[in-house]
């Protein structure tokens, strides 16, 4: 059994990109009264105490939330994101973080139904535990699988309602999930052809991570996108995550003028050091660039003056009264 837990890693820059696109879909979404499903491959333990011991030990919300939360005029995608996190904790602390099967939930109708796969013994429990109690979740719209969601997505498609979206996020642990990604990817769009597919993907020195990256922009037929975003250069000894990126497979038609907006504002608010970027492509710009069939990118910003990297400081204590 592999050791990853989220609750290290949440509401870090990675999530801060990944859980403002969920939200934005999901708002898509609900702009129609027809119900859809979500399910979610990789659902981890569903809600993380950013006060707690392990968020604490690493501070990775420190260079996330905590930063986009310090920041003047979000824009919308980055707004609508806040404004979820936030109904999470009333009392304004901001101390509780939603992962994406509570970001669903919040966001989803009494028709729509929620389907999670969670592998680790310890994290699934904790996921069923926190739905249960904390959430309330009712357990006619949501199920949980403790088992593996690459093999147990097909089952689930093509959901009844025909609408849907599918969240694909595994930690990369193991190296083959970068195989496995590519055959859920492929086996999923065979049974659900206009189901909306999300992919997470760290930005990190590895061949593997590279190539799924170009297995997907090559996937036959559906229209797709992809945002990344560098928050430092690449380390030197070639370890460590240096950004992350989302593909989604038929992305809602407004995402990608709501990304134009907020990926330069989240290249500001997150930058670490002056590498820091971002990068926009999908299938439908014929735009030949490197950086795929149609992309916009930028040449590497500025650290913001909060940065703590920026200013020489470590990773801060996590404040109470941080709001
Ligand atoms: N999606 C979550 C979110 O955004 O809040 C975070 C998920 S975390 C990155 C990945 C999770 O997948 C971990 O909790 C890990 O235990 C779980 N996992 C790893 N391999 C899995 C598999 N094959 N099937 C289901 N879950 C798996």
């Amino acid at each position: 059994m592999f050791s990853y837990r989220h609750a290290f890693h949440a509401g870090n820059h990675a999530d801060v990109l990944k859980h403002a696109i969920l939200v934005q879909i999901l708002d898509y979404f609900n702009q129609k009264d027809a119900p859809y499903w979500v399910i979610d491959t990789h659902a981890g333990a569903g809600l993380y105490a950013l006060n707690g011991e392990w968020a604490g030990q690493s501070g990775e919300v420190t260079e996330g939330l905590d930063r986009v939360l310090g920041q003047p005029q979000p824009p919308l995608l980055v707004e609508r994101y806040l404004r979820a996190v936030q109904d999470f904790n009333p009392d304004g602390m901001a101390n509780l973080y939603p992962g994406s099967p509570c970001l669903a939930l919040h966001a989803m109708r009494p028709q729509d139904r929620l389907r999670l796969f969670e592998l680790h013994p310890t994290e699934g429990q904790v996921l069923e535990d926190t739905l249960r109690r904390q959430v309330k979740a009712s357990p006619r719209q949501v199920a949980v699988a403790r088992s593996d969601g690459f093999t147990g997505l097909n089952r689930l498609l093509p959901p009844p309602p025909r609408r849907g979206l599918i969240v694909i996020d595994p930690s990369y642990e193991d190296k083959h999930d970068y195989r496995s990604v590519m055959q859920a990817l492929r086996s999923g769009l065979q049974r659900f052809a206009q189901g909306c597919f999300i992919v997470w993907y760290p930005l990190i020195q590895r061949v593997q991570a590279h190539e799924m990256v170009r297995s997907m922009e090559h996937l036959p037929g559906a229209p797709w996108l992809n945002a990344s975003l560098t928050v430092h250069k690449p380390s030197a000894d070639g370890l460590g995550m240096h950004g992350s990126g989302i593909f989604v497979v038929n992305p809602p038609w407004t995402l990608e003028a709501e990304l134009r907006t907020a990926l330069p504002w989240l290249k500001t608010a997150l930058a670490q050091d002056d590498q820091a970027r971002f990068n926009l492509s999908t299938s439908q710009d014929p735009r030949p660039t490197k950086f795929g069939p149609g992309s916009s990118t930028d040449r590497p910003g500025k650290p913001h003056p909060g940065s703590s990297r920026a200013s020489g400081k470590g990773p801060q204590k996590r404040s109470p009264s941080r709001k």
